[in-house]
């Protein structure tokens, strides 16, 4: 008789194992809404865990974007299998499908998902930014991206919807400008997010779900430390640093986040929005951020592109076609244990469903360990060196160099 594969597999045991070695996940029923536990510095870099209600989890960490309750293609076994400890997970886009009413009768997001690690929710702020909509002073009014009725989000209808979603962080609603943008337009965005920021705080009642405010202020240094500044003193469990990542050079970046971080509390977590191309993450790193979220490893998986520790490759090259390689010799995910770079370039070539699973395995490994390494080079003292090997591999474009 066939062995039953029993769940998890053996592989993702392997992975699970390599990741979270370093975590120690349990609930302490005292415990305040967010610690921030450092136990490592490298210069600015620093390494440790942030403890909620449902558990903990390692940071710097990377939140893979699971907009509309689930990381596109993946299931959320998938998920807890490749070591992953926080989704992130879309206010706006839950409140329009399924609704909130649906996602809180159905146990809220981890009683619906079926997924019991952490959730951080956006709040729509961001979506004011991509989708259409439209900013006035007490709130954002949304075209529905399903059927084009009007949604109205306001600070507290934002705290409201995520409270009753249940995540285990919250994010306050902001007004993210794309750049480049005048000093008129960042300084608005700057003056509303924080007055949005009191009424969130204000409107926020549950002792067990944590709330980070968002700092803004474009790559104006005067208008990030401003805004860093003032969000701190109103005394947030942690601070997301909002509208970078929109366009502008990575200089300016990390310009204006170097400005932010050093307005912000050394025992909150600091989460930059958005980034996670290697380069501009692990420069983060090294200034002090311990939290990311970005599609990049999503999307360029859907895309046919991938990871690997040699810079970015794209499986659609047609020199590929016979290589029996997986697609990263040093990558322990279960597609590379069992597919060759041919194999996939096949079904991808073909348009087969699989594939984007398979890719999206293997760029979510791939992060997960960036993150690890990230974490045991600053635990052992080596992160500039680290610094300097990801660099080498992927500077060139923002957009790292492809594989020769
Ligand atoms: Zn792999």
């Amino acid at each position: 008789m066939a062995k039953e594969h029993v769940w998890p597999l053996p592989w993702s045991v392997r992975v699970r194992d390599v990741l979270v070695a370093d975590v120690g996940t349990h609930v302490m029923s005292q415990t305040p809404r967010l610690e921030m536990i450092v136990d490592s510095l490298d210069g600015a870099a620093r390494a440790g865990f942030v403890r909620t209600q449902r558990g903990s989890f390692a940071v710097p960490c990377f939140m893979p974007v699971g907009t509309r309750g689930v990381v596109r293609s993946l299931s959320v076994s998938d998920l807890e299998s490749l070591g992953i400890e926080v989704m992130l997970a879309n206010t706006y886009h839950l409140a329009l499908r399924p609704g909130v009413d649906i996602v809180e009768e159905m146990g809220g997001i981890h009683g619906f998902t079926g997924w019991s690690g952490h959730v951080l929710t956006d709040s729509g702020g961001f979506q004011a930014y991509s989708l259409p909509s439209k900013i006035d002073e007490d709130g954002i009014t949304f075209k529905s991206v399903y059927d084009g009725s009007a949604f109205r989000m306001t600070p507290e209808s934002a705290v409201d919807a995520q409270e009753r979603l249940g995540s285990d962080i919250q994010m306050v609603l902001d007004v993210c400008p794309a750049l480049p943008a005048s000093s008129a337009v960042i300084w608005e965005a700057v003056q509303t997010t924080l007055g949005w920021a009191e009424r969130s705080l204000n409107a926020h009642s549950s002792s067990s779900q944590a709330i980070f405010g968002i700092v803004q202020g474009g790559i104006d240094v005067d208008a990030r430390s401003c805004s860093a500044k003032r969000t701190a003193e109103m005394g947030f469990d942690g601070y997301g640093i909002g509208g970078l990542s929109v366009g502008e050079d990575r200089a300016d970046m990390l310009r204006a986040l170097e400005a932010t971080l050093s307005e912000l509390p050394d025992d909150r977590p600091r989460y930059l929005m958005g980034v996670g191309d290697p380069v501009g993450l692990i420069e983060a790193v090294a200034l002090g951020v311990d939290m990311f979220d970005c599609v990049i490893p999503t999307r360029l998986a859907r895309h046919g592109t991938v990871l690997t520790s040699s810079g970015r490759m794209s499986l659609r090259n047609a020199k590929f076609a016979k290589d029996p390689r997986p697609l990263d010799e040093s990558c322990v995910c279960s597609t590379c244990v069992s597919s060759s770079r041919a194999y996939l370039r096949h079904l991808l070539l073909v348009s087969e469903p699989t594939v984007l699973r398979l890719l999206t395995v293997h760029n979510l490994v791939w992060m997960m360990l960036l993150m690890r390494s990230a974490r045991e080079a600053i635990r052992s003292g080596t992160y500039d060196a680290m610094r300097a090997e990801i660099a080498s591999v992927w500077r060139g474009s923002s957009r790292a160099r492809t594989v020769a």
